[in-house]
């Protein structure tokens, strides 16, 4: 047995490569996309270790030529689901028994992989699979759920470091145990890191999952399976679970053994969840740890002392790459009357400018969004602004699905601050502008802390500093990623926690280690030297 006191240092944050054309990344790439566009695939589920195909069967499709199948996936019935839980409930003993080094060397053998010999594929996967365009699959499939692997490392050892004091006579000790039961992991399609992370960070503090991937994700989330087994993952650990959320979402709630639930999602989804886990909790074990990260209605508010190109820029990557899908995203935005004719100005000239199209060629900075449901649910919201007296459209607005699900880049602008496109979470590329008079933003900063439910991400603009600061005091809790002079997006692991409170979720802060303290149990040990021999205490001897 190896007694090392082993600590892992802080990591640095995987480099994001160019893709500059002729670069040997980019010719890997391209090689890799011509294969993945030319060899279907199939995929089945993969419950403890074992592949499995059953008789139900989907088919993953571009969004961008959504023609174009990738391939070939298999549905899970109920029965597969209590396969999927079984397989994890007997990994778990050995798994959370293995000293946490050689699992934390999994991840890191999992980030290696990724870094180097499956960076093209994991990708091609991405961008094809969710129409992400080189720079935001490069950002995410592969550096940030690189550093999700690599920090989650780090912070473990920065929590099995933590043990309580000794007094006289005693030795106390804190054994960091596992959650006992199984975690369920459940990912959403925008993100190919989350779903990595949502089952490594469980993973790393000794748990065992099942995992429902989104449908519109499993392309990439099926190549990540695959890199985690060849990293080393023994079999039940992650139990790769496609098909129907609400027909894998039920049978598992059902499970006594069910031990927390690691989401990401919509704040719908979530919320059932939550409502059937309250319904059943006699039923379960232990009370199951529910953690999960929802919604935005994220929100840039400009003073008037702000830069207008400095504003129209950051508004227009902030609300339009990856066609707004992130939870991120800006899709609000609050700007002073002195200041808006040079904003609006910016933005229209970057608006003619951006380009819209496949995934392949890369000139163009948006893509399709996710699906049929997405697009019909986007376009709802711009015709509703389209025959509304309080909007006026200023860019964008027109939408095309005979090809792939295209929608342009839409700027909304509104007479009215609590308009639905203010309010609700639409998850596309639209973004909603609100003016003000300079004179009355203290009224309007409290409409915009007041307007949504969620309070995920927000940003302020201003040159006066003191300004900017009285702003990020009167918007604390409408943002748990606050930005000053930046977008809201983009925030990177180990550099900006990310995660939001309100409706946006219960904020653990994923990748770090708020997150990781949720997936363990820690039990106290203490031990007496010299045990009491006398039953009464001394001041009660005469
Ligand atoms: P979604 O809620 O539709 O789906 C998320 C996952 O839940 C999918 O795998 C889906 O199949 C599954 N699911 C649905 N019903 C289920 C049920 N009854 N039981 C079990 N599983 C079920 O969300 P989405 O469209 O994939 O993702 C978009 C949403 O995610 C947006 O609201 C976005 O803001 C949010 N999101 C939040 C963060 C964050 O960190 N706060 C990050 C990424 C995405």
């Amino acid at each position: 047995m190896n007694n090392a006191i082993f600590n892992f240092p802080i990591p640095s944050n995987e480099p994001v490569l160019d893709y500059k054309k002729n670069s040997p990344e980019r010719q890997q790439l391209e090689t890799e996309l011509d294969k993945q566009l030319t060899n279907p695939i199939d995929i089945p589920l993969i419950i403890g270790g074992k592949e499995i195909r059953t008789k139900q069967t989907g088919q993953v499709r571009m969004p961008h030529r959504h023609s174009h199948v990738l391939a070939t996936y298999y549905k899970a019935t109920e029965v597969e689901v209590d396969m999927a839980i079984q397989a994890a409930l007997d990994a778990q003993k050995i798994w959370s028994d293995l000293s946490w080094t050689v699992r934390a060397s999994i991840l890191l053998k999992a980030a290696e992989l990724i870094s180097g010999k499956y960076r093209a594929t994991m990708n091609a996967a991405t961008m094809l699979g969710q129409s992400k365009n080189i720079f935001q699959a490069e950002i995410d499939a592969v550096c940030e759920t690189i550093d999700f692997l690599k920090f989650n490392a780090f912070f473990a050892s920065r929590i099995y470091e933590m043990q309580p004091r000794s007094a006289f006579n005693q030795l106390n000790k804190m054994e960091f145990r596992p959650l006992e039961g199984f975690v369920f992991a459940v990912s959403p399609f925008n993100f190919t890191s989350i779903a990595s992370n949502l089952n490594m960070a469980p993973v790393m503090m000794g748990n065992t999952t099942v995992w429902k991937p989104a449908t519109t994700s499993l392309l990439s989330n099926y190549y990540l399976m695959k890199i985690f087994q060849e990293a080393g993952l023994p079999d039940g650990v992650i139990n790769f679970v496609p098909g129907s959320g609400a027909v894998i979402g039920k049978k598992v709630l059902e499970s006594p053994d069910l031990a927390g639930i690691h989401f990401t999602g919509s704040n719908e989804t979530f919320n059932h969840l939550w409502g059937e886990v309250a319904k059943q909790l006699p039923h379960y074990k232990s009370y199951p740890r529910l953690i999960g990260e929802t919604g935005g209605k994220n929100f840039i508010f400009v003073h008037p002392s702000a830069t207008a190109k400095e504003v129209a820029v950051n508004a227009y990557r902030g609300a339009f790459e990856f066609q707004g899908q992130k939870c991120s995203a800006v899709s609000r935005m609050y700007v002073p009357e002195s200041l808006w004719p040079e904003i609006k100005s910016e933005l229209i000239e970057i608006s003619s400018d951006a380009r819209m199209g496949d995934v392949i060629d890369p000139v163009n900075f948006i893509n399709a969004v996710i699906d049929e449901g997405s697009f019909d649910n986007v376009m709802n919201y711009i015709t509703f602004a389209q025959n509304s007296d309080e909007a006026e459209i200023i860019a964008g607005g027109q939408g095309d699905k005979s090809v792939g699900y295209f929608v342009e880049p839409t700027i909304i602008v509104t007479t009215n601050p609590k308009f639905k496109s203010m309010q609700e979470e639409i998850f596309a590329p639209v973004l909603t502008i609100f003016i003000y008079q300079d004179d009355k933003m203290q009224e309007t900063l409290e409409l915009c802390n007041a307007t949504s439910p969620y309070g995920l991400t927000g940003a302020v603009f201003a040159r006066d500093r003191v300004a900017a600061s009285l702003m990020c005091e009167q918007l604390r809790y409408a943002a748990g990623n606050f930005y000053i002079n930046d977008k809201p997006t983009g925030a990177i692991v180990g550099l900006q926690p990310f995660g939001g409170s309100r409706a946006s979720g219960t904020n653990d802060k994923a990748g770090g280690e708020f997150n990781l303290i949720r997936w363990i149990s820690p039990r106290t040990i203490k031990e007496t030297f010299q045990p009491a021999t006398e039953y009464r205490y001394p001041y009660m001897i005469e």
